[in-house]
């Protein structure tokens, strides 16, 4: 990891209506940092990783993205949108194209690169996460990991600079949720800036360099994994961690 901070989110807010899903978030992300956001159901983790990468408009504060500028003022999201690539609980693959083509469609249309240039990326990244073999195949005849596992190929075909990952093994089957974890920690092992909000403790412990903890929109702890899983800081933390080691 660099000392370089890639993207830095100052006091975001974020208010549905009456509801406020963010209460003022402050985070700095350093260039090859892996950043895990663990919390409760509707502490707000989804609306913060769709307010960094613009599916979101925040309704005050600023995120600032390096060499870029200030995301939705000084620069639009859409110049930037491969640059921040995210990758969702569902794949949202395109079910009537096959897997190169559903990889090939952003970088050609919104990047406007070459197709053979894209594809010999794509080729790469598909031996990368084991599934060249697929190259043709259809979503239909994937299973959820191996969907998964092509979503994120997409996402990276974008030349992101950083990555931002929602549950991604939510809604997968207890065995596929392995192989595309290990797809993450490849990235992270080779230097990919990384915001992932996961419930896969282990994984965040083994791959995180900080965890984030949130509780009712904010941020309430933030330390090594270390720190935050051998001696949680906060009580809502402590009940949220016990609330997994109810079979041990
Ligand atoms: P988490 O990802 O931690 O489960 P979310 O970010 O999904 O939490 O939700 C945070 C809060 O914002 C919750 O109270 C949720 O009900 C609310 N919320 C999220 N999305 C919307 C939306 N599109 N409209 C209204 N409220 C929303």
């Amino acid at each position: 990891m660099s000392e370089e901070i890639l993207l830095n989110v100052k006091n975001i807010k974020k208010k549905y209506g009456e509801i406020e899903a963010l209460k003022g978030i402050d985070l700095e992300v350093k260039k090859g940092e892996v950043v895990v956001i663990l919390g409760p159901s509707g502490c707000g983790k989804s609306t913060f990783l769709r307010c960094l990468n613009g599916l979101e408009d925040i309704s005050e504060g600023e995120i600032i993205l390096n060499n870029y500028g200030i995301l939705g003022k000084e620069v639009e999201f859409e110049k930037v949108r491969g640059t921040i690539g995210m990758v969702f609980q569902s794949y949202e693959l395109f079910p009537h194209m096959n897997v190169i083509n559903n990889i090939l469609l952003g970088p050609t249309k919104a990047q406007n690169r070459s197709k053979e240039e894209v594809e010999k990326e794509a080729d790469e990244l598909l031996k990368r996460v084991g599934l060249f073999n697929r190259k043709y195949a259809y979503p239909r005849e994937l299973s959820g990991g191996q969907k998964q596992r092509i979503a994120i190929v997409r996402a990276l075909c974008m030349n992101p600079e950083i990555m931002l990952f929602d549950e991604v093994t939510a809604a997968l089957d207890p065995e596929m949720v392995r192989e595309v974890l290990m797809v993450l920690l490849e990235l992270a092992q080779n230097g990919m800036t990384m915001v992932v909000v996961t419930h896969e403790l282990e994984f965040a412990k083994h791959v995180a360099d900080k965890i984030v903890f949130m509780e009712e929109g904010k941020i309430v702890e933030e330390s090594s994994p270390k720190e935050f899983f051998e001696n949680p800081k906060t009580e809502r933390a402590k009940s949220f961690l016990s609330s997994f080691d109810l079979y041990k």
